[in-house]
């Protein structure tokens, strides 16, 4: 079956050898950023050219209170640049997706019903094959969080939703009992929709396959704060090498969403002592957006 996205709107041979192009091009790209392990973790990876999105372990973002359009993150000579924050309850403006991340019908999806559509019965990559159920994402589509992941494991597979195994439950507390709020306030979901085999990580070429979907999630939503969850979504959406270490408790920006990477909480099981680094950062996300901590009963 030919993929969707190899095809132009009109089916025009230019168009599918232009589109061709443009995705060899950004898979390319990708599998060599992605692919980059013998840098060292601790600097800051470069972009890839065609996505200038901001690839720098600390960021100089500024959202103006008239909402315009924010200064292009820059990158930091060593350690962390100040951020200036919305005004509460402003939304940041999310920077248009690069037209190589959009196929025909994404590119005009205007709410979360209307990108699932596009996405179908999903076989863009080859995930599609040992998957039970695609895993889009759950939540309030006007959310002002919005959390990420890494790809469905075996319990999200198999009931179709986000976070419903015990890394689930801890998400889940950390936002209902640490933060104050309710799991159906924020939107939840992960950068590849389908569970990789053997709860394996996935691959570059899966995450490329996958990419338009959570960035045209995250487009619609337009969240005030994206928390990454771990090292697979946290450098997929930053496009870098960096190690979760590095990079969790200090603001990025997605394409000029402020981004707290943090740990997932599968780790978080593993390690229950780096439970307190989550929180640290946790409240972070808290402060940004006004909300206060729940008072204990
Ligand atoms: S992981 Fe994403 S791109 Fe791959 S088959 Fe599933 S929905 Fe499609």
């Amino acid at each position: 079956m030919a993929s969707s996205r190899s095809q132009s709107a009109n089916g025009s041979g230019s168009g599918v050898e232009d589109d061709a192009v443009t995705q060899g091009r950004k898979l390319l790209d990708r599998e060599i950023a992605l692919g980059l392990d013998f840098i060292p973790e601790a600097g800051a990876l470069q972009a890839i050219p065609s996505g200038g999105a901001a690839l720098v372990s600390g960021i100089d973002l500024r959202i103006t209170a008239s909402g315009a359009v924010p200064s292009r993150p820059v990158a930091a000579s060593s350690g962390t640049n100040p951020v200036t924050v919305a005004a509460k309850g402003e939304r940041p403006v999310v920077e248009e997706i690069p037209e190589a991340l959009v196929e025909p019908g994404l590119h005009d999806a205007a709410s979360i019903s209307e990108i699932r559509d596009v996405l179908g019965d999903c076989q863009r990559c080859k995930l599609c094959e040992s998957r039970t159920n695609i895993v889009f994402g759950v939540g309030d589509e006007h959310a002002e969080i919005m959390f990420v992941g890494e790809g469905p494991g075996a319990d999200e597979d198999a009931q179709g939703i986000p976070f419903v195994g015990r890394a689930g439950k801890l998400l889940t507390d950390i936002i209902e009992k640490g933060m104050g709020i309710k799991r159906e306030q924020v939107y939840i979901a992960n950068v590849v929709k389908c569970r990789p085999p053997q709860n394996r990580n996935p691959e570059p070429d899966e995450l490329v396959a996958c990419e338009p979907f959570i960035a045209k999630q995250i487009a619609v939503i337009r969240p005030r704060v994206i928390v990454t969850l771990g090292k697979v979504p946290t450098q997929a959406l930053l496009q870098n090498r960096v190690a979760i270490s590095k990079q969790r408790g200090v603001w990025h920006s997605y394409r000029g969403v402020p981004l707290m990477p943090t740990f997932h909480p599968a780790y978080l099981l593993r390690n229950p002592a780096e439970k307190r680094t989550v929180w640290a950062d946790i409240q972070k996300v808290m402060a940004k957006l006004g909300i206060e901590r729940p008072t204990k009963r």
